[in-house]
């Protein structure tokens, strides 16, 4: 059995620097992790890309899955967002639908506009 090619290695999980250091609880509901525009971008991306080749078979599928499940992670402080992506990836698992890319690019665009147009953190409460 030949080797494994290294991008199939478990690795350890690169950091995200942009990733927020603390989860913040929300009205009373404190996510299960920091949510990170990037890394839910990055996430739908390559869910994207696996789901968007002609590449075929149980792995991809798993794979793919597994993103969506990150990004649906990775974006719970943003209900709307987080709610759309977990219904593309329950879609998916349940019949193959591929998810509407448009719609989540354009709640992914429309997150970032407003996490730029919010006021920067008070310097003095970043350690
Ligand atoms: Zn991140």
């Amino acid at each position: 059995m030949p080797e494994q090619p290294e991008s199939l290695q478990p690795t350890l999980k690169k950091k995200c620097p942009d990733c927020p250091p603390l989860v913040v609880p929300r009205r009373g509901y404190t996510p299960t992790r920091p949510s990170c525009i990037d890394c839910v971008e990055k996430h739908l991306g390559a869910a994207l890309v696996l789901l968007t080749e002609t590449r075929e078979g149980y792995a991809y599928r798993l794979r793919a899955i597994g993103h969506l499940f990150e990004a649906e992670d990775e974006s719970q402080e943003w209900p709307e967002f987080h709610a759309a992506i977990r219904a593309a990836r329950k879609a998916y698992q349940a019949d193959g639908t591929l998810p509407d890319w448009d719609t989540l690019a354009t709640c992914a665009h429309e997150r970032r506009t407003a996490l730029a147009n919010e006021a920067p953190a008070d310097p003095t409460t970043v350690s």
